[in-house]
């Protein structure tokens, strides 16, 4: 590091000086307040080997210290986090993102080429609002079944637990209750997720997680269409408390036309009847595990049958209400996709768009640095 930093100086112009790490929300923690440390040109970026500003803080209590790994050239040429390197809007690895989204990563891997390639990044992502990812995933467009079905919504802390204690394993540790790391079994050894590789995780191959996941995908339940033709309702779960009747039309209309929606806003779910049988089991396919709207992983289960169609809304909630398991105790959305057998690994996670809403009290890191 000490040779890139002076044979370097003259092309400090192109070395990162942010203001605030590009984060995901489970690297930032559960803690509305933060306290962070900024070093200018702390450390060189796992990828490009550049000096950047290093930010480091500690996620909430007894969660370890984090920092940021990479520049954030490289995270916003990723769209991922500067520390996790977890997709921004999926929190998904980058290989799994790349393999759905079909992004074929351009980035050069020898040393003068990637130099050459990133300073052009530079450039063009400082032409570019910092909101839309640079790269290959810039020119990339829509979405993708398999990531809708993976894509986490809500940040998994636990992923910024201490790492376990190798001294405890062992059966040497004397530090007992003071001991800053795990006191806990480690996952089996042979695990290939505990093998991880920053590089490899970044230019999206041999990426043990993301083959995990996408093994995930494939496996994941599908739901049946019931035997009774004459039903065109669907049940709507986990709703919360700010969707809308409108947001519902606006997803479901895509699958056909609708007879009637209603919402029962205390159970916080709704039903959707179609008026074809066609239109509500292209919804299923479509939606069951996939749909995400205001950033909820909606529950989709079949309605059940009715005597008669009737458009009577308040006479299709009587009848529909007792479907599978109101109030509240739907089976909950399979939980714990990344903790995959590995707690203690710095890999997977959630994300989505850094959360600004924290308090982030930043220290500066004063560097000894002649400048100029
Ligand atoms: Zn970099
Ligand atoms: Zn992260
Ligand atoms: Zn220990």
């Amino acid at each position: 590091m000490a040779t890139s930093k002076t044979s370097s100086t003259y092309n400090r112009q192109s070395w990162e000086d942010a203001e605030f790490p590009i984060l995901c929300q489970t690297c930032l923690g559960d803690n509305p307040y933060i306290r962070m440390t900024k070093e200018k040109y702390g450390k060189e970026c796992k990828i490009c080997a550049r000096p950047f500003t290093v930010f480091r803080w500690c996620p909430g209590a007894r969660m370890r210290f984090k920092k940021t790994e990479v520049c954030q050239t490289c995270a916003r040429l990723k769209n991922v986090c500067q520390t996790c390197l977890l997709d921004l809007e999926y929190g998904l690895p980058i290989q799994v993102r790349d393999t759905a989204l079909k992004i074929k990563d351009d980035i050069p891997k020898s040393d003068v080429n990637k130099e050459y390639y990133i300073q052009n990044m530079d450039h063009e992502i400082g032409k570019i609002d910092s909101t839309t990812p640079a790269g290959a995933l810039g020119k990339a467009s829509g979405s993708s079944e398999m990531l809708m079905k993976l894509a986490r919504t809500t940040p998994y802390y636990k992923r910024n637990r201490p790492h376990i204690c190798s001294f405890w394993v062992k059966g040497e540790c004397r530090r007992g209750e003071e001991c800053p790391y795990r006191h806990e079994k480690p996952t089996d050894p042979d695990d290939p997720l505990a093998d991880q590789n920053i590089k490899d995780r970044y230019y999206g191959v041999n990426d043990p997680v993301a083959e995990k996941l996408m093994a995930r995908a494939s496996t994941m339940p599908k739901l049946d269409p019931p035997e009774d033709k004459t039903i065109t309702t669907l049940y709507v779960g986990n709703l919360g408390d700010k969707l809308t009747e409108q947001d519902l039309r606006d997803h479901f209309y895509q699958f056909g036309e609708i007879r009637s929606v209603t919402i029962l806003s205390k159970q916080q779910c709704a039903f959707i009847q179609y008026t074809s049988r066609p239109a509500a089991e292209a919804a299923v396919e479509h939606s069951f595990n996939k749909v995400i709207l205001g950033g909820r992983r909606l529950n989709i289960k079949w309605g059940r049958a009715q005597a008669n169609r009737g458009e009577d809304t308040a006479e299709l909630k009587v009848r529909l209400e007792p479907v599978p398991g109101l109030p509240g105790a739907l089976p909950p959305p399979p939980k714990d996709f990344f903790n995959l057998s590995n707690p203690g690994g710095d890999f997977p996670t959630p994300p989505f768009l850094p959360p600004l809403t924290k308090l982030i009290e930043m220290i500066s890191v004063e560097m000894n640095e002649q400048t100029r």
